[in-house]
């Protein structure tokens, strides 16, 4: 072997592996975008998961409350039947009622305050986007962005103005 194929030996050898390292890197590259997809994913899924309990979980507590409130309503009635025996328990019972009456107002309150639940019936938000729509400002019509709500029970809402009453407000 002479010196100067020996030398191009080498050379091919040495870009031969600086190729297969470029492949091993895309590879690896590649790899960690697909990684990163992945997880992004997931946190989308994550994401939505949460959003989905944030807006179930004022239903559930006030559920529960309502549950609480309507069992400890049937309680004081079957102590009110055996009379004067339960005259103290009937009062704890009330006042555990009234406290109860008065979470779920608050928690009420909280949900009417941030639109999340329907003024008239309760019923929870089902969906929220924003709408452009034209508004006159300063004499001028422009455009404005404003958040479009629907209630499960059907009302809607565009910005403060209702778009479509709740049914149980044209029934009363
Ligand atoms: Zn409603």
């Amino acid at each position: 072997m002479t010196i100067e194929l020996l030398f191009y030996t080498q050379i091919a050898s040495i870009l031969a592996y600086v190729a297969a390292s470029f492949a091993l890197y895309r590879l690896l590259v590649a790899k960690k975008d697909s990684t990163i997809e992945l997880l992004e994913k997931h946190n989308g899924v994550l994401e939505a998961k949460i959003r989905a309990l944030e807006l179930q979980a004022p239903d559930v507590l006030t559920d529960a409350l309502s549950r609480r409130i309507d069992s400890a309503k049937k309680e004081i009635a079957a102590l009110s039947e055996d009379g004067d025996l339960h005259r103290a328990e009937i009062e704890q019972k009330k006042k555990d009622l009234k406290g109860l009456t008065n979470r779920l107002g608050v928690l009420q309150g909280i949900l009417k305050e941030n639109s999340l639940v329907c003024p008239t019936c309760f019923s929870i938000e089902a969906s929220h986007d924003v709408r452009v729509t034209k508004m006159e400002l300063n004499g001028q019509e422009s455009d404005v962005f404003v958040g479009y709500s629907q209630y499960e029970c059907g009302m809607a809402t565009l910005g403060s103005n209702q778009v479509k009453p709740c049914p149980k407000s044209i029934e009363s």
